[in-house]
């Protein structure tokens, strides 16, 4: 497969990455069967964070054997030093690995968070530490908010950026890509499908491609998946006129009703996890059923229930999203599939 430069880290990775979200749905050894043919097909970028439960062990076992034929990036959510570093020993053990290529602040979409992992004992100095004990190689930095991505972008701090991009939220396109390209750093497409919203792969796949150095990472669940967007890298990766209009349909009928994460609607006074809440099937689509039934996802349901109609948030979402009927329809639907 056809290699990009992935920005200033210097790493070569495939032009498609692999996301490790929904392995954690599968069985054991059907997780494993998908890395490894991911593998075999030529995907060389594997992404996975801490806290995609088995996602790490999965992927450390597939690997096992094969380690240097893979980069690997994965991902701590702590903010602080002390627990950055128990998040790295954790994943260098479950992914039986000595080091780290690419280890990413996992979604940094507040500033809050962003000054705790620059600040005094944050989680930098954590992947500084890592960095000089060769533990880890490179550092990047997740976000679904584009004016922390922004910031990120020339810091000066980070080697790569992770955020949504595809032919819905092709925001990205506009500014962050090219402030990415100014300093060089890496570009990694989150939710390509847009979290499997996009059904089209054919269409998703060939409008990525069209920016040059992005490294889409979809989450892939099915040795299926993976071999019709290989199948799509080979090319070629113009789109036809026909191709253009689809898109473009796809985009007017999802793009009004179509949350980002960005967190600009938040806080709600009433305490409604609103990005949550309204990308239960997004989530749905690519979590285990487990995760269902109780604990961060029922609470944020539940935190739904409690929404008196205020429309702060509305005023707030730069989308312009009709949150509050979302949010009724989001509790709607969690309730038909969680008995
Ligand atoms: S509802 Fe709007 S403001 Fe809130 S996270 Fe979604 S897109 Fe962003
Ligand atoms: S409309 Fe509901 S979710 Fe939005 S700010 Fe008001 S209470 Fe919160």
């Amino acid at each position: 497969m056809e290699t990009t430069r992935l920005g200033k880290t210097d790493l070569h990775v495939s032009r498609i990455g692999f996301g490790g979200i929904p392995i954690q749905r599968l069985t054991e050894g059907g997780a494993i069967e998908v890395v490894r043919r991911c593998i075999d097909l030529g995907v060389t970028f594997i992404d996975t964070a801490n806290g995609y439960t088995t996602s790490e062990e999965r992927i450390g076992k597939a690997i096992a054997g094969r380690r240097e034929e893979v980069v690997i990036a994965t991902k701590t959510g702590a903010r602080d030093k002390a627990g950055a570093l128990r998040h790295l020993e954790l994943s260098l053990e479950r992914l039986q690995t000595d080091y780290i290529d690419l280890w990413q602040f996992h979604g940094v979409s507040t500033f809050e968070a962003y000054d705790q992992v620059l600040g005094p004992d944050g989680a930098m100095e954590a992947a500084q530490e890592a960095l000089r004990a060769g533990k880890v190689r490179h550092v990047g930095i997740t976000s679904h908010s584009m004016d922390v991505a922004l910031k990120a972008a020339s810091a000066g701090r980070f080697e790569t950026i992770q955020f949504p991009f595809n032919f819905v939220t092709n925001e990205p396109a506009n500014e962050l890509l090219p402030l990415t390209r100014e300093h060089d750093l890496g570009f990694i497409a989150m939710k390509p499908f847009a979290g499997g919203m996009l059904g089209n792969a054919n269409l998703a796949v060939k409008y990525l491609l069209q920016f040059e150095g992005v490294v889409p990472d979809p989450g892939i669940e099915a040795v299926e998946e993976i071999e019709e967007i290989v199948d799509i890298v080979s090319g070629p990766w113009e789109m036809s006129q026909r191709e253009r209009e689809e898109m473009e349909r796809i985009r007017e009928e999802l793009g009004t009703r179509f949350c980002r994460r960005c967190q600009y609607c938040l806080p709600c006074a009433q305490g409604v996890e609103i990005p949550t809440v309204m990308n239960i099937r997004s989530f749905w689509k690519r979590f285990p059923p487990e995760r269902f039934g109780g604990g961060g996802i029922a609470a944020a349901v539940d935190s739904a229930r409690e929404c008196i109609e205020c429309g702060e948030c509305e005023e707030k979402c730069p989308y312009h999203l009709p949150i509050i009927e979302m949010l009724a329809e989001a509790v709607v639907f969690y309730d038909s599939v969680v008995t």
